[in-house]
């Protein structure tokens, strides 16, 4: 098979900048270790090259969401602790314990099941105790806390299970001053020092993703779990743009112009003709559609760099291909298209995006489809 990707598209991966991004947070929270979360092909970047580049600048933790994820990366050989933590009734304990996961147990639940797999495979499970501090999601309320500490000492008596871990999330860290982030440390500790009272000896304790990590230094405990700022995207406007942050965009997301063709004045542009030309111009066809993750809510808004200019999409987003409106502009079929990376030649960034398409930067990166080859440099 060839290694050279298709000339339609291609998301561009800059594993130095993601490095250069773990450096960066690690830096930020320099008594705590830090996990790499590369959920969801880490976020739509390839799981496996950025988990790698990852540990490569010093994530000495992983962490995925469902156990799938997380026996996935063992697969490819990575070793070293990874977390999974979204466990629903029936997933692979047994082949989770045998990975030497560190699995979320956020109820009796999940308990009961890694507890009966670890008698299968006469191992001890590491888990990692959730506690919902006011997230309202996943994790344990803080009135069952008593009765799942009490049962995982029972199971760490019985030699099924180590707690290795006690955890939480936050619900609005992006949003600096929201009166929850404090609730939610003050609930974190209370739990925590219940557990420890009772006899739980955690290796880590950990509540900060990247706006935590970022802003708020009393929630990084032993072990900061960062995302989206390892992939070099702020985390909120709030909070900054990633340079003000000194992140580094690491997705870039390019494609061909399929097709170039001059139009007469008061032609309807795509499904709906939302767009109509004002005079006669050029369009440009880009072949990328809501099928490979670009919002069909930027139609009409979602700007991108053809040949060094800016535009924005005209008319609608179709499932594989969008149109832009490129003026007098002198260009041809298979000139690219940038529609978004870093910001330094111009090119809108996934924030920019976002914005456009009334969304987070975490979605943009994340849905950017599989036909889109990722290249990683
Ligand atoms: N921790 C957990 C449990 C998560 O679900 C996520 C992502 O949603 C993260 C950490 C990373 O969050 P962020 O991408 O904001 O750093």
């Amino acid at each position: 098979m060839s290694q050279t990707p298709p000339p339609r598209a291609r998301a561009e991966i800059d594993l130095a900048a993601l490095r250069a991004n773990v450096r960066a947070l690690r830096a930020r929270a320099p008594q705590a270790a830090l996990m790499a979360v590369v959920k969801s092909d880490a976020y739509g970047h390839g799981m496996v090259p950025c988990a790698r580049a990852a540990q490569a600048a010093g994530a000495t933790w992983l962490g995925t969401a469902t156990p799938q994820e997380a026996l996935a990366l063992r697969a490819a050989g990575i070793q070293g602790r990874v977390m999974c933590w979204l466990w629903t009734p029936g997933d692979p304990w047994r082949e989770g314990i045998e990975a030497d996961l560190d699995m979320g147990v956020s109820g009796l639940w999940a308990l009961t099941e890694v507890t009966a797999a670890a008698r299968e495979t006469g191992r001890p499970a590491r888990i990692q105790l959730k506690a919902d501090t006011g997230l309202g999601r996943n994790g344990c309320q803080p009135a069952d806390w008593p009765e799942l500490v009490a049962a995982a000492l029972d199971a760490e008596a019985e030699g099924t299970v180590k707690v290795t871990g006690l955890w939480s999330h936050f619900a609005c860290a992006d949003e600096p001053g929201h009166p929850s982030i404090a609730a939610q440390l003050d609930v974190f500790r209370e739990m925590v020092a219940y557990a420890e009272k009772e006899g739980v000896e955690p290796e880590v304790r950990h509540l900060a993703n990247s706006p935590a990590t970022l802003t708020l230094p009393e929630s990084h405990f032993d072990l900061v779990r960062t995302g989206i700022a390892m992939y070099g995207i702020s985390p909120s406007p709030e909070l900054g743009t990633h340079e003000e942050l000194g992140l580094r965009p690491v997705m870039t997301l390019a494609a061909s112009l399929a097709l170039v063709k001059q139009v007469p004045a008061g032609h309807g542009v795509s499904y709906g003709h939302h767009y109509v030309t004002s005079h006669e111009t050029t369009l440009g066809l880009v072949p990328l559609g809501y099928a490979d993750g670009i919002p069909r809510h930027a139609s009409g808004r979602g700007p991108l760099l053809v040949g060094g200019e800016r535009h924005t999409i005209a008319g609608r987003v179709a499932m594989d291909q969008f149109v832009v409106d490129l003026g007098g502009q002198k260009i041809h079929e298979g000139a690219e298209a940038l529609l978004f990376g870093p910001g330094d030649r111009g090119e809108p960034t996934a924030e920019d995006w976002a914005e456009a398409a009334g969304t987070i930067a975490y979605e943009i990166v994340t849905r950017i489809g599989t036909r889109v080859p990722r290249v990683h440099l």
